[in-house]
């Protein structure tokens, strides 16, 4: 990834670029792959004394991770604001405020989520099974810059409760914010080495997947993430890949439209639409269209785009980095060329700050780019449809499957379609919001990703699942065993005919 918010004329560092001003930050080495590998030996290392730990000690050392980040919000916010262009809200809400929430729910529930679980064995009686959950050593958090705290944060601790170590990639474009972790992690007095940062570009990624990990957690786009599982496959790494989004929203007829039209503004604007989840086209029922589109309009136009630095009263930042503005131009001009009406918006703002206006697009056709490519950034592309069946049709009609939303004001309609839309998530009603569930499963279906991130399932999968088989009686011999007899055949048949001839709620 090269950018004018990367110095790529410097092999040896990058230079950290505030979006909304063109201001330079600060620099980092990029790392070497001796320098990555040197990260996860140290990791690995301290790993070991970790993992002794009992969970609930881990537990107790992680809150304090929670407690640093709410005394020092403030610092980490002004950096968010700066290196991410977020506004102060977005930065407190969708980063700071997560990451906390997230780290209390898993110190308080992950000892219960990691106890052994019985399995219950049908047939063999006399035997008894039962999981336990193994930490898998050294984890390796590979993030994109859109959350640059909130989701290496999210899987970090996830993994640290479980007893890995980890080794963190952060983006390119937002390695200060990295930095800024790593600071607040050794304020909280958790074990130096057990949690590195490895800064640098794509290379430095792909070192850390070679540098002997354990597991790999990548959160970017889908190219990337072809190449993540090509180089895990290669070295039989597990791996969780947290993909691109292209999330519709269809609205009924009967849906509230005022709700309906508010969500979808901020469910397409905030964080400049540059969020996996955000809203990227909306199939709207003939009978509301219209109305609908008036909403959005009125309410886009409302939304107060600035460099959130210096006020509160900024609705909408400046976008991460240049090249990310130029795909969103491209795509709006075609699209606007291709018949789109541009409603509002539609424009890059003039100067030094990457701005692009919050734009809204009716009169779409989902042949276009624009509602079928990952946009990210603040561009809400409209489509008319006649029935809700052709919105599940078309909002299925998508290589990606993240996020998805209907708006209906009968709920039972609402998950019938809910359950027919190929997604991860599907939210009725509302937006966005559920990455702020730590209790539930994130993660997509079709190239939006694979495995699941949050909740017991991305809880347990920072551990080996591991199975121990054991006997409930002491027993000579199975009857199974040498010698094979024609006794124990016939007996054998008799048996299982008995039992298999009737229904399982039979037996
Ligand atoms: P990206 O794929 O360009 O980069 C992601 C990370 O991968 C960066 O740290 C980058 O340096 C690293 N990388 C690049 N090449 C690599 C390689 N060969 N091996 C290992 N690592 C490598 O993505 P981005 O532009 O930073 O992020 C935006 C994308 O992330 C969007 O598509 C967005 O939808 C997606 N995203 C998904 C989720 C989710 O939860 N599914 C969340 C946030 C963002």
């Amino acid at each position: 990834m090269g950018s004018a918010a990367t110095n790529i004329s410097s092999a040896t560092t990058i230079t950290s670029i505030n979006p909304a001003t063109g201001e330079a930050l600060g620099e980092v080495p990029v790392m070497t792959p001796e320098q990555v590998k040197a990260a996860v030996d140290a990791a690995r290392a301290a790993q070991r004394d970790w993992a002794k730990l009992p969970i609930e000690t881990r537990c107790r050392r992680v809150a304090k991770f929670a407690d640093v980040l709410m005394s020092r919000a403030e610092e980490t916010i002004d950096l968010l604001v700066r290196e991410a262009g977020k506004t102060r809200l977005e930065a407190l809400g969708m980063e700071v405020i997560i990451t906390a929430d997230l780290t209390r729910y898993f110190v308080k529930h992950a000892p219960e989520m990691l106890e052994p679980e019985p399995i219950p064995l049908h047939l063999m009686k006399h035997r008894a099974s039962y999981l336990h959950f193994v930490p898998r050593g050294v984890v390796g958090v590979i993030a994109p810059w859109n959350f640059p705290f909130s989701i290496p944060l999210g899987e970090t601790i996830m993994a640290l409760i479980a007893g890995n170590g980890v080794v963190i990639k952060p983006s390119e474009v937002t390695p200060l914010i990295a930095l800024k972790a790593k600071e607040l992690y050794l304020a909280a007095e958790l074990p130096p080495d057990l949690l590195q940062v490895v800064t640098g570009r794509g290379p430095t990624g792909a070192a850390l997947i070679d540098s002997g990990i354990d597991y790999c957690v990548f959160t970017g786009s889908v190219a990337t993430g072809k190449k993540v599982a090509v180089a895990c496959g290669e070295r039989l790494i597990p791996c969780t890949l947290e993909l691109g989004g292209k999330a519709p929203a269809i609205v009924c007829g009967d849906a509230d439209l005022e709700r309906a039209a508010q969500a979808i503004v901020w469910g397409g604007f905030a964080n400049s639409g540059q969020v996996c989840a955000s809203v990227e086209r909306v199939y709207a029922v003939d009978s509301i269209h219209d109305a609908l589109v008036e909403r959005v309009v009125k309410h886009a136009k409302e939304v107060r785009q600035g460099d959130a630095s210096h006020s509160q009263d900024v609705d909408m930042g400046a976008m991460s980095w240049d090249q990310q503005v130029n795909n969103v131009e491209k795509l709006v001009d075609a699209a606007a060329g291709a018949g789109a009406k541009v409603e509002t918006g539609g424009k890059r703002k003039p100067g030094a700050g990457m701005f692009f206006e919050p734009t809204v697009l009716s009169g779409c056709k989902q042949e276009m780019d624009v509602m079928r490519k990952e946009i990210f950034g603040p561009v809400i592309p409209i489509m008319r449809v006649q029935t809700e069946d052709e919105a599940v049709k078309l909002a299925n009609d998508s290589h990606l499957g993240l996020l998805a939303y209907v708006f209906t004001r009968d709920r039972e309609r609402g998950k019938r379609l809910a359950e027919r839309i190929e997604a991860g998530t599907v939210m009725i009603n509302d937006v966005l919001n559920t990455y702020g569930c730590p209790e539930t499963p994130w993660g997509g279906v079709k190239q939006s990703g694979i495995g699941r991130t949050h909740s017991i399932i991305g809880l347990r999968d920072m551990c080996e699942t591991r199975h121990v088989n054991y006997d409930r009686v002491a027993l000579g011999r199975e009857v199974w065993w040498y010698p094979y007899k024609e006794g124990t055949f016939r007996a054998l048949l008799r048996g299982a005919r008995l039992l298999f001839g009737k229904r399982p709620w039979q037996r």
